[in-house]
């Protein structure tokens, strides 16, 4: 588990996808979240997948 405010399973290469998504239950406990799957809750931490995009930079 995590502390609130922390992003857990630092190493997921989910943390530099555009699909994904940060929740966080009333705990306070962050779950990361797909978009792009059909399984929203992936095992973590992932360290490859094929339907990883890189978040745009935005320049
Ligand atoms: S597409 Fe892959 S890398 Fe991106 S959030 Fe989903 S499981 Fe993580």
């Amino acid at each position: 588990m995590s502390a609130p405010g922390e992003r857990p399973f630092a190493s997921s290469v989910c943390h530099t996808c555009r699909h994904l998504r940060l929740i966080e239950s009333a705990r306070g406990s962050v779950f990361l979240m797909c978009t792009a799957l059909p399984r929203k809750y992936p095992p973590q931490p992932v360290l490859r997948c094929a339907a990883h995009a890189p978040v745009e930079s935005g320049t």
